[in-house]
C-alpha cells in the first residue's frame, strides 16, 4: 500500500472537485451536473475513510467480493454512502451485486441482464443501471459493440423489464479518448438515455466537455494504485483499470 496521508487525500479531492466544477462552467454545463464517483479499488477503509471525511459519499469499485469486505462496515459509519459497481459483472454475483451496490456500469450482455432482473424482482432494490459500450471494439475488454448498443438496451428494456439510465466506456489505452465519448454520447442520444459514465484520472474534463455525468476517478484521489495483474501480464483479460 503506498504511504497516504489524510491531507494529502483531502487536498486531491478539493482539487479534483475543483477542477470538474470549472470544466462544467467552460463547457456551459449547469453547476454540479457531473457526479464524482471516488474509485477506491485496492484501496482499504483506513485510507477510504479521509476521502468520507472530506465530504465524499460517492465511490466505486470493481470487484464484487472486494467491495463486500469493505463496505458494510464504512457504511455502519457513515450513513448516506453511495456504492457504484464499474468493474465486469459475472451473473453468479448478481444477487451479492444487487444487496450492495446503487448503481451498476456494467451492464453488457442478456445473462448479466437476466440475472439482475431476477434479483431486482426478489430483493425489491433496483440499482441504476448502465450498459458498458466497448467502443473500441477491444477483444479483451468487456462491453457491448457499439453497433449492438441499441438492441441490447431495447431487450434490456421489453425483454428483461430493467430501466436503463445510460451508457459507460473505457476508452482504449493509448488512445485519445475525446473519440470514444463523442460516440457514447451520440449512442446515448440515438438510444434516449440521460447519463454518461465516463472519464477517469487522465482524461475526465475531455469527458465532461462530451457530456459525461458520472466521471470516476481513482488515482488523482487516492493516489497511485500498486500494480496488480497488469504488472505480471499487460494482456490479461479483465485487466480494465486503463
Ligand atoms: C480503476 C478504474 C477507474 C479509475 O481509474 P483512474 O485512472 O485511477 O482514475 C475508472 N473506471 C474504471 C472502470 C476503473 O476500473
Amino acid at each position: 500500500m503506498p504511504d497516504l496521508k489524510p491531507d494529502d487525500v483531502q487536498s486531491r479531492l478539493a482539487a479534483v472537485l475543483e477542477r470538474i466544477r470549472a470544466k462544467e462552467a467552460a463547457s456551459g454545463r449547469p453547476d454540479s451536473s457531473v457526479e464524482l464517483i471516488a474509485v477506491s479499488k485496492t484501496f482499504g477503509v483506513d485510507e477510504i475513510r479521509p476521502v468520507i471525511a472530506a465530504g465524499q459519499r460517492r465511490f466505486g469499485e470493481n470487484r464484487v467480493q472486494e467491495a463486500q469486505a469493505k463496505w458494510p462496515l464504512l457504511r455502519a459509519e457513515t450513513a448516506d454512502i453511495e456504492l457504484h459497481l464499474i468493474g465486469p459483472l459475472q451473473s453468479n454475483k448478481a444477487k451479492e451485486a444487487v444487496a450492495l451496490f446503487d448503481a451498476i456500469h456494467t451492464v453488457d450482455r442478456d445473462k448479466i441482464a437476466g440475472a439482475l432482473a431476477v434479483e431486482i424482482q426478489k430483493q425489491g432494490r433496483v440499482p441504476q443501471l448502465f450498459v458498458q459500450v466497448n467502443t473500441g471494439l477491444e477483444p479483451q475488454k468487456a462491453g457491448i459493440g457499439p453497433r449492438e448498443a441499441a438492441a441490447f438496451v431495447e431487450r434490456c428494456r421489453a425483454v428483461h423489464g430493467l430501466a436503463i439510465d445510460g451508457l459507460m466506456c473505457i476508452p482504449p489505452a493509448g488512445e485519445a479518448a475525446g473519440p470514444h465519448f463523442a460516440l457514447l454520447a451520440k449512442l446515448a442520444a440515438e438510444i434516449g438515455v440521460e447519463n454518461l459514465s465516463m472519464g477517469m484520472s487522465g482524461d475526465f474534463e475531455t469527458a465532461i466537455a462530451f457530456g459525461a455525468t458520472h466521471v470516476r476517478v481513482g488515482g488523482a484521489i487516492f493516489g497511485s494504485r500498486p500494480p496488480i495483474v497488469s504488472a505480471v501480464a499487460p494482456d490479461e483479460p479483465g485487466d480494465q483499470a486503463g
